[in-house]
């Protein structure tokens, strides 16, 4: 499946795509557009952003920064690296933006990969040079930036293996990438090393870093809040613990699928946790991705 098939199969238009732009304080914003949340952070110093969409919607993006009084994009880091948050950086990487991701995501944007997303399959094929982060670390890395503290945190393997938390902290906000997704069951890339475990423990340790009223901004959907990352904390906990249940009584990938771990939203289940659980357990093999 191309990267054009693979939009249309998720609904994702990127020709004449709009970009939103919400405030979340003096100096930093969200752009809300197509593929993962961008947060932006204008001040004296320059533009840096958390994750930039896709090639085809920079005019976009320089567009909505250029009207909250930014230039051009000093930094870009990457939550992670998959194509919905990192693929601009085919576009800004080339015109001298210093691209930065935890070193586990910086090694995958340097290969080939596949994508499983359970309906389909899609390869992402290695970034070249110019688009790929010249500055990486393992757990964590501080800027002092436009007149605040910004800390990178990584807490192990979760959505993938190289995921990192932004945190404002002058702003008292985090961006999550996509170990927070605000728009139904999170997807993990278990064929490449996310883990539902890691999930929930990388979202504890944010927890730990957050204040009472943190602004969270998720990878994918609406702002958010710290009682809504409990809330998504204990449904991770739910599903992985019934079907881990439904594992242990022997059920087939097919009988887990159908066997409401979270009975709330039955046809979303076909998730890469029921996978990821039951090729962890070695009882049975997933089937064929069609
Ligand atoms: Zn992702």
């Amino acid at each position: 499946m191309n990267l054009d098939q693979l939009l249309t199969a998720f609904d994702m238009k990127l020709e004449g795509a709009e970009i939103r732009t919400e405030k979340v304080g003096d100096g930093l914003f969200v752009l809300f557009g197509v593929g993962g949340n961008i947060a932006v952070s204008v001040g004296d110093q320059g533009v840096l952003v958390v994750d930039d969409m896709f090639p085809e919607l920079a005019p976009q993006v320089r567009e909505a920064i250029r009207k909250v009084g930014g230039g051009d994009v000093d930094f870009a880091i990457n939550t992670h690296w998959h194509f919905d948050h990192a693929q601009g950086n085919l576009a800004f990487g080339p015109e001298g933006t210093w691209i930065v991701a935890q070193e586990n995501s910086s090694k995958f944007m340097g290969e080939s990969h596949d994508l499983n997303l359970v309906v389909a399959t899609y390869r992402q094929e290695a970034y070249p040079e110019n688009a790929r982060p010249v500055i990486s670390f393992d757990d964590s890395m501080r800027f002092h930036f436009n007149g605040e503290r910004i800390d990178l945190l990584h807490a192990g393997p979760a959505h993938t293996t190289g995921d990192t938390a932004v945190f404002f902290r002058g702003h008292d906000a985090v961006h999550m990438g996509d170990v927070f997704n605000n728009t139904g069951y999170p997807f993990i890339d278990a064929d490449n090393g996310g883990e539902i475990d890691g999930m929930i423990a990388f979202c504890k340790a944010i927890l730990a870093e957050m204040g009472p009223n943190t602004v969270l901004i998720p990878g994918h959907g609406e702002l958010a809040d710290r009682a809504a990352l409990q809330r998504y904390v204990g449904m991770l906990e739910t599903v992985r613990d019934r079907v881990a249940d439904l594992i242990a009584q022997g059920k087939t990938l097919d009988e887990v699928e159908r066997g409401q771990a979270d009975r709330r939203s039955r046809p979303h289940l076909r998730s890469r946790i029921g996978v990821a659980r039951l090729r962890e357990s070695g009882l049975h093999e997933p089937p064929e991705e069609g």
